[in-house]
């Protein structure tokens, strides 16, 4: 009997991502199809993969590029429907065109389409860590109204639903759980001290050594923010409490993540730092398929070491586990001043070490309050990059 091939909507096409994900579903085309490609501002990338790809609907985030897509998807020769706008990533995500959404469009802006992916029952692959960060509780309530699976992309993620029983089960403590442990590869600065990073440049962040990611989480990779954002997305995926998630330093990036038992067994998810082995297996869960990453040959790596983090060089860790103890939307608040600090430093406006200091201050002048609905969200949210941008302008000067 054979089976209609299982319709992919990938948000954030033309990101890293994006291109991972669409490299496995290229290897199994009687198993995916990409019916739906969404991409930012890349309307040349985007038309590109349309052509390869085939999909229903192609849809570029920024409105102004609308004309250019079309154009470049009629030079290419490629028919295809066209929206533009975050409306039209919203209608995709939860409409009749994909079984399936990835969400891999970067930052808060991936938000209302996850949720609606969420709402619709759709089986989900979540790349898009703001999505379960700043509205962890909305993101719940919405995939228990539409009832579909949620498969973690991030790597630490997928690692952990590999290693606990069911991927998500319904209480850690009944699982047996004592302990979630996310790797950290330490990032491009591991070791340096806070007077060596003071005045490092935006490219020497970016040059991270074992993944090959955006520019963004790059950063966020370098100033340990990606795993402060890891662990309250862990908190979020897996019903975990801040104590019961640990962050260990791991320069080889093979161990991805582990799971602690109360009768002390250790369980590893291992494999080479490739996003594919992650978007392969939440595609096919419960079913495994080929990914096109090499497989892993211990005795050549040689050694695996492990680390405790330096909390003192690198304080955003520290800081999202005080948003997370924090509460409300205190996790949204310090996404939110990141992502304009980052914005800032990559912009070389804003010393490497001050993307914390900024963090910090603007976490102390906005006290959190509840996660209600997602328009309250979307406000504080901008009211928290105003009050950083103000703040910014002041540090600056
Ligand atoms: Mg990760």
């Amino acid at each position: 009997m054979s089976v209609a091939p299982q319709r992919i909507a990938v948000l954030g096409a033309t990101g890293s991502i994006g291109g991972s994900a669409l490299d496995v579903i290229a290897r199994h085309p009687d198993r995916y199809r990409a019916s739906v490609l969404a991409a930012h501002r890349n309307a040349d990338a985007l038309a590109g993969l349309c052509a390869r790809f085939r999909p229903d609907l192609a849809i570029i985030a920024d409105p102004a590029l609308q004309t250019a897509l079309a154009r470049r998807l009629a030079e290419l020769g490629a028919r295809c429907e066209i929206a533009a706008g975050p409306e039209a990533l919203e209608q995709a995500a939860g409409g009749t065109l994909c079984d399936t959404v990835l969400a891999a469009v970067v930052g808060a802006a991936g938000l209302r389409s996850t949720l609606a992916a969420a709402r619709a029952g759709k089986r989900l692959l979540l790349a898009n860590k703001e999505s379960a960060v700043c509205a962890g509780p909305l993101l719940q309530a919405a995939l228990d109204a539409g009832g579909g699976d949620l498969l973690p992309v991030d790597s630490e993620h997928n690692a952990l639903f590999q290693c606990l029983p069911g991927g998500r089960p319904p209480a850690l403590a009944a699982a047996g759980v004592r302990r979630l442990l996310l790797t950290a590869s330490g990032g491009p600065f591991r070791g340096r001290s806070r007077r060596d990073l003071a005045a490092v440049t935006p490219a020497q962040a970016c040059a991270h050594p074992n993944w090959v990611m955006g520019r963004k989480i790059s950063v966020d990779s370098a100033t340990l923010m990606n795993k402060g954002l890891e662990v309250i997305e862990a908190c979020v995926l897996f019903g975990a409490t801040p104590a019961q998630i640990e962050v260990l330093v791991h320069p080889q990036s093979l161990v991805h993540a582990l799971v602690e038992y109360v009768d002390g067994a250790v369980l590893a998810e291992l494999g080479h730092p490739d996003m594919r082995t992650a978007l392969a297996y939440a595609l096919a869960w419960p079913e495994r398929t080929g990914s096109g990453v090499p497989f892993l040959d211990l005795a050549a790596r040689g050694r695996l070491e492990f680390e405790v983090p330096d909390r003192h060089t690198f304080r955003c860790l520290d800081l999202a586990y005080q948003a997370l103890r924090a509460g409300g939307d205190a996790p949204a608040l310090l996404n939110a001043a990141n992502e304009v600090a980052v914005e800032a430093f990559l912009a070389g406006s804003l010393p490497f070490l001050a993307i914390a200091d900024l963090i910090e201050t603007l976490l102390a002048a906005l006290p959190p309050q509840p996660v209600c609905d997602v328009e309250t969200l979307i406000h504080r949210d901008l009211t928290a990059r105003a009050k950083a941008r103000a703040m910014l302008a002041r540090m600056c000067c």
